[in-house]
């Protein structure tokens, strides 16, 4: 099989049984490897679907110039396709962008506009998109793919990830746990695969500082994974847990999946591993829980598999959580 270009060996991802991590407990740990994508991540997935309805619903055309606020995955998956489909693509940033992805979206041709100014709540976020607004006025047939409010986010997941793991299994999946930031992977996936396992649980993942299910602001490191507002997209009444891990844990969670599986992955890969641990006292023997690594690890260099800034996360933890057993220990 010849692929035309990278953009057509996105998805088709696999299924990995997580037998190590979870050794000896009496469940099967299903992970779909979205960090094989061609971009590096999960959001491949929507990058490219949400360009292609756009296009074939006529509101991109080849003179279109595609504006997204993202200074992650989402970002770098948009430079790719744009650059493939011959699109104008602007990334609007903040300095809080690691120079590994403002290096690569350079690279990939994008241009990177950053603001440099706090908001009210001391964060980026609404510079961020009232320079998506003012963008949208200055430059000529710009299109705005607003990833937090777009369904055809969450339906590429749908048809995407979630068709795939139903023909890629033979039997029912009785938990499904994922992490969320615009909640286009948890909602997608989830409906999907509800209309075949109707009793399976719906277990969303979020980070500790993370405000999307009515957790309070605070400082969180970890990117990808959490939102310090709530999306469009989501609809937590479909949503039956959540599942709060902190950077420390997320942090643990991938570096046990490196130690133990070989598979070198993003932070919330790990805040997924972690947010199973919590969850396994309470799974009945013989489930199967399924769950996605959205991105590799080298993107987290610097954080996740950095000893000092895991040392840093350690303390936070300890200070919110005294008394657990590896304190003890
Ligand atoms: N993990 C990683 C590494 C991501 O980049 C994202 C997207 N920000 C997510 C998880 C969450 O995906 P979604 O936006 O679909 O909720």
């Amino acid at each position: 099989m010849i692929y035309d270009n990278v953009a057509s060996c996105i998805g088709n991802t696999p299924l990995v049984r997580l037998s190590r991590v979870f050794a000896g407990k009496s469940v099967t740990v299903l992970a779909k490897m979205e960090l094989m994508n061609p971009g590096g991540s999960i959001k491949d997935r929507p990058a490219k679907y949400m360009l292609e309805m756009g296009i074939q619903a006529g509101t991109i055309n080849p003179d279109s110039h595609i504006i997204e606020s993202s200074s992650g995955n989402l970002a770098i998956a948009l430079a790719m396709i744009c650059k493939l489909k011959g699109l104008e693509f602007t990334a609007v940033v903040d300095p809080k962008i690691s120079p590994a992805n403002l290096k690569m979206l350079r690279l990939y041709g994008a241009n990177v506009v950053t603001v440099t100014q706090k908001d009210e709540n001391d964060g980026y976020l609404l510079t961020r998109i009232n320079t998506v607004k003012q963008l949208l006025h200055s430059i000529p047939n710009a299109v705005w793919i607003n990833q937090y409010a777009n369904p055809d986010n969450w339906r590429s997941h749908y048809y995407g990830e979630a068709r795939e793991i139903l023909g890629q299994i033979n039997h029912q999946i009785d938990y499904l746990i994922i992490g969320a930031s615009t909640s286009g992977t948890l909602m997608g996936v989830s409906r999907c695969l509800k209309e075949v396992f109707p009793d399976m649980r719906v277990i969303a993942v979020d980070i500790v500082g993370s405000v999307l299910f009515g957790g309070k602001s605070a400082p969180r490191e970890i990117p990808g994974i959490g939102a310090s507002r709530v999306p469009e997209l989501l609809s937590a009444n479909e949503v039956d847990q959540v599942i709060y891990v902190d950077d420390y844990e997320s942090a643990m969670g991938c570096r046990r999946l490196i130690a133990e599986e070989g598979i070198f992955a993003g932070g919330s890969s790990g805040s997924s591993i972690s947010a199973i641990e919590k969850l396994l006292p309470e799974i009945p023997a013989g489930k199967c829980i399924l769950t996605l690594l959205p991105d590799r690890g080298d993107r987290y260099l610097d954080l996740v598999y950095n000893e000092e800034w895991l040392e840093l996360v350690r303390q936070r933890h300890f200070k919110h959580t005294p008394h657990t057993h590896e304190e003890i220990a």
